[in-house]
C-alpha cells in the first residue's frame, strides 16, 4: 500500500508535536516531510530568557523531530489543493497538510522598525546583543503589560541591574483575575522594574517612544512585546481564515472546505464551543498539535476524527530566574482561586518548559486535560 504523504508546515510547538506523533502512531503508513525555514527549533516560551543572556532558546531541530521525519528547510510560500510552493522555487506533493505556522509580532505602532521584537528568534537575537552595548543607567522601554512584557522586564532588570528597566502599557496582566495583579506589580518592583500603565504608545522613535498624553518617553532600547500576529499564508492562498487571518477548521481541526488540510496551534481559528477558550499559548499549540496528528491518521484510514478537547490549567509567570506567579485555572480557563507565587513558582515554570521538550520527544504518551463539559465562555483570544 503507497503511504500517505503528510506536510506538516511549521516546525514550532504544534508541527513537532504533530510530525512525532504521526509517525509514532502511524504505524508505518505515513510518509512526513516537516518544512521550517530554518533547521532549528524556536522554544519561544524561552524568548525573553534568550535576549537577556541567560539561557539559548534555539536547538537542532534534528535532535528533537522523530528520526523518521523528514526536514525541508524552506518556507512555504503558497499552499494549494494538492502542494505547495516553497520559496526558492522548490515544491512538495501532499495527500495531507498539516498547517501549523504559529504567530510573530504585530507591528501595528508607527515606527516599529526601532524596537526589538522578543515575539521571535531573530528580534530576541539582536536585542541580546543591543543590551550588551548599552551603558551603565541606560533606559529600556518594554512596551506590553501582557505576561510576555511582564516577563520581559524582569528578566532584563534581574540580568542588567545597572540598567533602567521601564514597563508602558495601557493595563498590566490583564489575562489575570484584579485579585493576583497587586503581587505580580510587587514582583515587578522587586525586580527594579519601574511600572507606567495607562499610557498608549502612539509611535516608537530610535531615542524613545510617544504616547497619547503627547509626551515622549526617552528610551537607548525600546523592547516590542505588545500584540501578535499570524502569518498570512493561509489568507493568501484563498484558504478559509477568520477576521485575524487564522485558518478556520471545524471541530476536528480540518480545514473548512478543504478536507486535506489540518491546523493546529496560534495560526488556527477552530469554531467556539470548542476553541474559544484556547489562548495562544504552548500550553493549547501542543495538545492540538496532538489532535492534529490523530485527525490526519483518522482521515488516512477512513474513520471520522474526533472532535478537539482541550482543558487549560493555568498561566504561568517567570519573573526573573529566582521568582514566579502561577494562576490556576478552570479547564474552561476562567481563574481558580489557587494561585503559587515566589520561587517555588519559578521552579515549577521551568518544569513546564522543560516538560514540553519532554512531551514532543514521546508524542505516543502524550495526554492532555480533555475540555470542559460546559459551553465554555466566549473570550478573546490574546497571546498566552
Ligand atoms: C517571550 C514569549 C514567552 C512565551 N511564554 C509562554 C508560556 O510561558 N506559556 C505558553 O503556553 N505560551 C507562551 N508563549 C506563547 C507560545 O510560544 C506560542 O503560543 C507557541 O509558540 C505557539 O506554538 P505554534 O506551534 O503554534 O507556533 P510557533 O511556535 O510560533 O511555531 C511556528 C513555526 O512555523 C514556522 N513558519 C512560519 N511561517 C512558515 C512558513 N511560511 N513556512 C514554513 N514554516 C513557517 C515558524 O518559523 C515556526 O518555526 C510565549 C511566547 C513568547 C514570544
Amino acid at each position: 500500500m503507497a503511504l500517505a504523504r503528510v506536510v506538516v508546515v511549521g516546525a514550532g510547538y504544534a508541527g513537532v508535536m504533530a510530525a512525532n506523533r504521526l509517525v509514532a502512531m502511524g504505524r508505518s503508513g505515513v510518509d512526513v516531510t516537516v518544512v521550517n525555514p530554518r533547521a532549528q527549533f524556536v522554544e519561544r516560551i524561552r524568548l525573553h530568557e534568550h535576549a537577556a543572556g541567560v539561557s539559548n532558546a534555539a536547538r537542532p531541530l534534528s535532535g528533537l523531530l522523530h528520526r523518521d521525519v523528514r526536514l525541508r528547510v524552506a518556507a512555504v510560500e503558497a499552499i494549494a489543493e494538492r502542494s505547495v510552493r516553497l520559496d526558492g522555487g522548490g515544491a512538495l506533493e501532499f495527500d495531507y497538510l498539516l498547517y501549523a505556522v504559529g504567530s510573530a509580532a504585530a507591528r501595528g505602532v508607527a515606527g516599529s522598525e526601532h524596537a526589538w521584537s522578543i515575539a521571535g528568534l531573530a528580534g530576541a537575537e539582536a536585542l541580546r546583543t543591543r543590551l550588551r552595548q548599552l551603558p551603565v543607567r541606560a533606559r529600556v522601554v518594554v512596551i506590553g503589560g501582557g505576561l510576555t512584557g511582564i516577563e520581559s522586564a524582569a528578566e532584563i532588570a534581574y540580568r542588567y541591574p545597572s540598567l533602567e528597566v521601564e514597563l508602558v502599557s495601557q493595563s498590566l496582566a490583564a489575562s489575570l483575575p484584579r485579585s493576583s495583579r497587586p503581587a505580580v506589580e510587587r514582583k515587578l518592583a522587586n525586580a527594579g522594574v519601574l511600572l507606567r500603565t495607562g499610557v498608549r504608545v502612539t509611535g516608537i522613535r530610535a531615542d524613545g517612544i510617544e504616547t497619547d498624553a503627547g509626551r515622549l518617553l526617552l528610551s537607548d532600547c525600546t523592547v516590542w512585546a505588545g500584540s501578535f500576529d499570524v502569518p498570512d499564508l493561509a489568507r493568501s492562498s484563498g484558504l478559509p481564515v477568520d477576521s485575524g487571518g487564522r485558518l478556520r477548521t471545524d471541530d476536528t481541526l480540518v480545514c473548512v472546505g478543504q478536507r486535506r488540510i489540518v491546523g493546529a496551534g496560534d495560526a488556527v481559528a477552530p469554531p467556539g464551543h470548542v476553541g474559544n477558550h484556547l489562548r495562544m499559548s504552548c500550553q493549547s499549540a501542543m495538545p492540538m498539535g496532538a489532535h492534529g496528528a490523530d485527525t490526519v491518521l483518522a482521515l488516512i484510514r477512513g474513520e471520522r476524527p474526533a472532535p478537539l478537547s482541550i482543558g487549560m490549567v493555568g498561566q504561568a509567570i517567570s519573573l526573573g530566574r529566582h521568582d514566579g506567579f502561577i494562576q490556576a485555572a478552570h479547564r474552561d480557563d476562567t481563574p481558580r482561586k489557587v494561585v503559587l507565587s515566589g520561587r517555588g513558582a519559578a521552579v515549577v515554570k521551568e518544569r513546564v518548559c522543560r516538560f514540553t521538550i519532554t512531551s514532543m520527544r514521546f508524542p505516543r504518551a502524550y495526554r492532555w486535560l480533555p475540555g470542559s463539559p460546559a459551553v465554555p465562555a466566549p473570550t478573546p483570544a490574546a497571546l498566552r
